[in-house]
């Protein structure tokens, strides 16, 4: 019990430090800079952040949300990414568990905060995130089938490439019927997404691609409703395909066994 609280706080620190990396790729990834390199400095007076003053939540809140040197406003943003990706690391150890699979789930986590805030920022997904995430889902996945005491469950990885190329395909047709909803780096994503709910199952891919399309499209009525949207205006989809595959993932097993026993 003691050793689960430990692991689970040991999996939000870890969480808060990839959040403030995240914070760098969603700044830099868009513009086509390296997330490496230069350090970060400040925007306005260009004064390199020191190593204290890049401790994620604390220095943001340190600082009160300003440079040390010019006083800049630092955005709010920075610290909301950094909290969200340590909660979201959390539940995912906890839907996940302690085992082999937590890797794969917990890059699944990484890559969606960065692809949300980069998709609301300036309606892309970038390929330098999409496109590697292919291989990097195939190796954590293949690793995650790997159950320890128990063996290998080739089923569950060959449901992943099967998932990948079914939610790929369904949003092929969907471009092709709807080229101007639905964007091609949403299609690119699908096959990552797909992959994963494959692999929890075929229950958790049934779920979780019909989540985005129900979130996204209560979300795009509501932003009508009251005012804030058009026929004409663009939502990103990305978000919702997103939160969507996280449902599929948490809850969708369950709900679709539900499903069909309340169907048959
Ligand atoms: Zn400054």
């Amino acid at each position: 019990m003691t050793l689960h609280v430990a692991g689970l706080a040991l999996v939000g620190l870890l969480g808060l430090v990839v959040g403030s990396f995240l914070n760098v790729v969603v700044w830099r990834v868009p513009r086509g800079e390296s997330v490496v390199a230069p350090p970060s400095a400040c925007p306005r007076c260009e004064a390199r952040i020191a190593w204290y003053d890049n401790v994620p939540v604390v220095s943001w809140l340190v600082l009160r949300g300003r440079c040390r040197r010019c006083g800049a406003p630092i955005s709010a943003r920075y610290l909301v990414v950094e909290l969200v990706t340590g909660l979201l690391f959390v539940a995912t150890a906890l839907v996940i568990g302690w085992n082999l699979a937590l890797p794969a789930f917990l890059y699944l986590a990484a890559i969606s905060v960065a692809l949300a805030a980069i998709d609301i920022d300036v309606h892309r997904l970038p390929d330098a995130i999409v496109l590697p995430s292919y291989p990097v889902a195939a190796v954590l996945l293949a690793l995650a089938s790997w159950d320890v005491g128990v063996g290998y469950d080739g089923a569950a990885l060959l449901r992943a490439a099967a998932g990948g190329a079914a939610l790929f395909v369904l949003y092929l047709a969907l471009v092709l019927a709807h080229p101007r909803g639905m964007g091609l780096g949403d299609l690119k994503l699908a096959g990552v997404l797909g992959m994963y709910l494959g692999w929890v199952g075929w229950g958790a891919l049934a779920v979780g691609a019909f989540a985005a399309f129900l979130l996204g499209g209560v979300f795009g009525i509501v932003l009508m409703l009251v005012g804030r949207a058009g026929r004409k205006t663009k939502v990103p989809f990305g978000p919702w395909m997103l939160v969507g595959a996280a449902v599929g993932v948490a809850v969708g097993q369950p709900v679709a066994d539900w499903y069909v026993a309340l169907a048959l």
